[in-house]
């Protein structure tokens, strides 16, 4: 069975074609700046690359530029799209309705567009990616995947914030996290890892990419999470800032900003980026560091001290946990940056063990010392191939029925 993966943001769209149930990659591509004047389309099959440049007005002709790839002569990964059986889709926000991945209804993509509200950049992509590939895939079953779904199980005590209760009754103002699928697929493998049952693990699970959250999971359920109503709260990020003083921005409204420069400051500018004025790349800015750059080293100290913040207050939540788990660009990879982060942790029961830390690079392996009384493991990330197996799982489930 052949399952496309769809992860469409306003301006590109990200794809991988699975054989299920194996789980095998058969095709991987992204089709980017759509809507400018030359959009840019790679694809990897097979050992084989292939790329295109030209313009591409909108998500309907880039899924048609997806559909050229794939069946490509030489390069391609099937002949016909008749080939694909189902087709799961990444959606940013699934509000309070969804708990895990469904089966897309027009009746979904009323819920899915009525929280466009509360993801303005993410979920109208999302939405038109389900209707470009629903005209391009007919009628294949297509499913949704939501990054908000495995933080539904966070409790009221930890999803409220301190507001008047009327801003939650009438407009929905609360937490609820994003990552999910990352954040479960990690929580799952490490259960796998560890020989447990995936209910039966307590973890803090640090998804450090672009964007960066962590997640504190009590028997195998996520029950706190570091982004908030938006993926702006949290940890600091590659170009947001994470956690601020609210008051902040009423200080710079009344300075003269608007709403919308402060929204672009805060999403675009800040972070890494804000901080070291020089990128919002780790691994730049490692390097920048290494030749005695300041501001490198302080963004890169500034973003390990909230994550290690984030560790004492969910090892508090957890009352102690078996495992942190390292995953994302910078989780996977970036040996320096864990040092950083988990340095003198060692009266917490947390200790790397540096020969370990230094040979998991982008593979799954644990990093602790043999004192360490809490675990470290690092696991890359496969947000897709999670996709990919629940679309299998829902529309099997479907054919069955
Ligand atoms: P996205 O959230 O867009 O999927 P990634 O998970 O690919 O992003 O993470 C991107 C981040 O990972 C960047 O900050 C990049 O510098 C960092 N990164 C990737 N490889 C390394 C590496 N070898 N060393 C340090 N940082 C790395």
């Amino acid at each position: 069975m052949k399952i496309l993966v769809l992860n469409c943001g306003s301006s590109s769209i990200k794809y991988q074609l699975f054989e299920m149930p194996e789980n095998a990659v058969l095709a991987k591509g992204v089709v980017e700046r759509i809507g400018e004047e030359q959009s840019q389309a790679t694809q990897r099959s097979n050992g084989e690359t292939l790329t295109m440049a030209e313009q591409i007005a909108d998500h309907e002709q880039a899924m048609q530029a997806i559909e050229r790839m794939l069946t490509h002569d030489e390069k391609g990964a099937i002949s016909s799209l008749n080939e694909i059986d189902a087709c799961g889709h990444r959606v940013v926000h699934g509000g309070e309705t969804f708990t895990g991945s469904v089966i897309c209804t027009d009746e979904l993509e009323s819920v899915i567009d009525a929280y466009s509200e509360l993801a303005p950049l993410h979920n109208p992509a999302n939405l038109t990616g389900i209707r470009a590939a629903r005209k391009m895939l007919g009628n294949v079953p297509q499913v949704a995947c939501f990054d908000t779904a495995f933080h539904q199980s966070i409790p009221k005590v930890a999803y409220l914030y301190a507001l008047p209760y009327a801003l939650y009754r009438e407009h929905k103002i609360r937490r609820y996290g994003f990552h999910g699928t990352s954040h479960r697929y990690v929580a799952r493998e490490a259960a796998t890892y560890f020989d447990k049952h995936k209910y039966a693990v307590d973890l803090i699970t640090c998804h450090l990419g672009n964007g960066c959250s962590m997640a504190a999971i009590k028997d195998g359920k996520s029950v706190d999470t570091s982004m908030g109503l938006t993926p702006l709260e949290g940890l600091v990020m590659g170009t947001r800032t994470g956690d601020l003083d609210s008051a902040i921005i009423f200080h710079l409204v009344r300075k003269g900003y608007k709403p919308e420069v402060l929204d672009k400051i805060f999403n675009k500018n800040s972070g890494l980026l804000g901080i070291s004025e020089l990128s919002n790349d780790v691994r730049d800015l490692e390097q920048k560091e290494k030749a005695g750059n300041e501001s490198a080293k302080l963004a890169l100290d500034i973003f390990a001290y909230r994550i290690k913040k984030y560790i004492g207050s969910y090892l508090a939540v957890l009352n102690g946990c078996h495992a942190i788990v390292f995953t994302g660009g910078i989780g996977e990879n970036s040996v320096a940056m864990r040092r950083r982060i988990l340095s003198d942790l060692g009266n917490m029961g947390i200790e790397l063990d540096d020969r370990k830390n230094t040979r998991i690079v982008g593979k799954t392996g644990e990093i602790q010392s043999d004192k360490s009384r809490i675990k470290i493991l690092v696991i890359p990330t496969d947000e897709e191939g999670a996709i990919a197996r629940d679309t299998y799982a829902l529309t099997m489930e479907d054919v069955l029925v």
